[in-house]
């Protein structure tokens, strides 16, 4: 079985731009642009269930301290920070991990986009199911 190559550190230790206790901040080997970073637990946690609150807390603040990083160095025109969970999400190891990309105009990436666009508000009856999941 082939070893998760976020478990093997030894294997990423040139990509490692920043290690705490519980988190290890990369530069991606496969980057959709350059400057494309990986916030990447130590522990292996494969679903946001598994994944310990404090963890997900600590990742998050480091995305945003590597965000802050970046803008200094490039001063790009925005940021995505985002985390893929499912392989339809694009979700591509089982290892969870935040994902840090500066964004330019015309880098060749696209954001999120409807398929209808006639369909821009939220219907009320989603509002309404989400209210009673949240109570
Ligand atoms: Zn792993």
């Amino acid at each position: 079985m082939a070893k998760c190559p976020f478990c093997d550190v030894e294997g990423r230790s040139g990509l490692v731009l920043k290690e705490t206790p519980t988190v290890l901040v990369l530069a991606n080997l496969f980057p959709a642009v350059d400057g494309h970073l990986l916030v990447v637990p130590r522990g292996h946690f494969g679903s946001l269930a598994e994944l310990p609150p404090d963890i997900a807390s600590e990742m998050f603040k480091e995305a945003v301290e590597a965000a802050c990083t970046l803008e200094r160095m490039g001063h790009p025109a925005g940021i995505n920070i985002f985390l893929n969970v499912g392989r339809i999400a694009g979700q591509s190891l089982e290892h969870l991990h935040l994902h840090v990309v500066p964004r330019n105009e015309d880098d060749g990436l696209e954001n999120f986009k409807r398929k209808d666009p006639s369909r821009e508000r939220v219907p009320e009856s989603t509002v309404a199911l989400l209210k009673i999941a949240f109570s």
